[in-house]
């Protein structure tokens, strides 16, 4: 997985270390050698990471990142410090300005790349998110997004599993005030806790004495119900090579014991607050995928979503020099349905022609309410004959069974018109819909319960 990373740093030799070393990776690297600087590169290009010097002369590291992390359009890229300062204090200045998490020059390259590797594959879920949020568009996005920079006022719920009743006494005492700290010290009930329990972080130990941490981790990563559950290991030793295999399975962050109350805590924050933001991304995404894109009648995709939709498929089409077709079909004289048997018989027969649509298209082909009593299918890898033939199936299959509306059944025919792509010619989305509109229109004045197709 590769990834754009900006690196900044006053001290050129500093940056050409860095760069040099990710570039090895196959990372695309670029450069800032101050804050104002690294602001404007940030406001310009797609960055998946940035790897953050505090000390700079201008704009500190500090304010480039609380700047960063304020901005909606910038908040969800991950932020490493690096820095020469082992203090505790500008570890946790800098994780409450939001940075992502920290590394000390001299930079342990191991710890570089298992960072880099974990925050990249973070920032992939996060655009992924957010790139369904933004294609079912009424999402209020800037708004989500800033929402991810609050921190949350409740105290987090959190999962220790260790073996030794003196580190959840540690513990209890460190986030006394922080947290409520629940523990369990058996490694496989600790699993079943955090799959049952609704938790915000856990915290794994790195010492459990016949299990594998490790193991745990990945098992946390692969219920359904806890893959987004942060972990945070705690390890007495300071293990490179189990550090680094323990990032790469997915555990979000490490600490070596004792740990420092003030740092921890905002380390731990960080995680939740990176929860919340995943989860409101999530269930938003979830949640407008549901309202925005579907039809409340008839349950098949509505037209925002055939617009949203239509013109990728057919930019895919072409790109793969695949063939397209797509039908609109439109009810005969529904009007007279509504007329002659009132408004609700007229939505028991959209719904009932909405089933016989969806039983008569392949999974892959988008079925969409366009309007009122009309319909588009979108069929890709679907030549004109075909298309021809999906759509008299479409036909018949409405007109050989009446419909069903309470004690009545209703005669229902329909027309369709149906368009396929040319591939010489530089049809957009528009053109196709316009084109089968013709065609229907056509079938509409040559006496209705018909298909025509236009002349390829
Ligand atoms: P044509 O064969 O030319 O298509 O005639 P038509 O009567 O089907 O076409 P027209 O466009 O004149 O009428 C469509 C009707 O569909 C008018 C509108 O009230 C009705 N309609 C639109 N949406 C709904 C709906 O959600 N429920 C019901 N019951 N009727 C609807
Ligand atoms: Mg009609
Ligand atoms: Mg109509």
């Amino acid at each position: 997985m590769t990834a754009r990373i900006l690196v900044v740093d006053d001290v050129k030799a500093n940056v050409d270390l860095l760069k040099t070393r990710l570039e090895q990776e196959y990372y695309e690297v670029l450069t800032a050698s101050d804050g104002q600087n690294a602001l404007e590169m940030l406001k310009n290009e797609a960055i998946d990471i940035v790897l953050l010097d505090i000390m700079m002369p201008g704009i500190s590291g500090f304010d480039v990142c609380s700047k960063l992390k304020n901005n909606p359009a910038t908040s969800h890229i991950p932020v490493v410090m690096v820095t020469a300062l082992d203090q505790m204090k500008d570890r946790v200045r800098g994780l409450e300005c939001g940075a992502d998490d920290f590394l000390t020059k001299p930079v342990n390259e191991m710890q570089l790349l298992a960072r880099v590797k974990s925050l990249v594959r973070l920032k992939m879920l996060t655009d992924e998110l957010r790139l369904r949020a933004v294609t079912t568009r009424d999402i209020a996005i800037e708004e989500l997004l800033a929402k991810g920079v609050d921190v949350t006022e409740s105290r987090p719920e959190v999962l220790l599993i260790d073996e030794r009743t003196a580190v959840y006494e540690r513990f209890s005492a460190v986030l006394r005030d922080h947290a409520k700290l629940h523990h369990v010290a058996n490694p496989q009930d600790g699993l079943f806790a955090a799959a049952e329990g609704n938790y915000d972080c856990v915290i794994l130990s790195a010492d459990l004495k016949d299990f594998d941490p490790l193991r745990v981790c990945s098992q946390i990563r692969s219920l359904n119900r806890t893959r987004f559950l942060p972990i945070i290991l705690s390890s007495d030793t300071e293990n490179d090579a189990f550090i680094a295999r323990a990032l790469e399975l997915g555990v979000n962050d490490y600490v070596i014991r004792p740990v420092d109350q003030n740092e921890f805590v905002a380390r731990l924050r960080t995680q939740v607050r990176r929860k919340h933001y995943h989860d409101g991304l999530r269930s938003n995404v979830a949640e407008s995928i549901e309202l925005a894109v579907t039809d409340g009648l008839t349950g098949l995709h509505n037209r925002r979503y055939l617009d949203t939709h239509l013109q990728t498929l057919v930019e895919r089409a072409r790109g793969r020099g695949r063939e397209l077709s797509l039908l609109i079909t439109d009810i005969d004289k529904f009007k007279a349905i509504n007329d002659t048997h009132g408004h609700d018989a007229g939505d028991d027969v959209l719904r009932e022609f909405a089933q016989r649509l969806r039983q008569n298209v392949r999974g892959m082909d988008l079925a969409c309410r366009y309007g009122g009593e009309e319909f588009v299918i979108v069929m890709p890898d679907t030549s004109a004959q075909l298309a021809l033939e999906v759509a008299e199936r479409v036909r018949e299959s409405v007109e050989e069974m009446a419909f069903v509306s309470g004690e009545k059944q209703l005669k229902v025919t329909t027309s369709v018109g149906v368009a396929t792509l040319n591939r010489n010619s530089s049809d957009d989305m528009k053109d196709l819909l316009k084109q089968a509109d013709q065609a229907l229109y056509e079938a509409k004045n040559s006496g209705r319960n018909r298909v025509v197709a236009t002349a390829a």
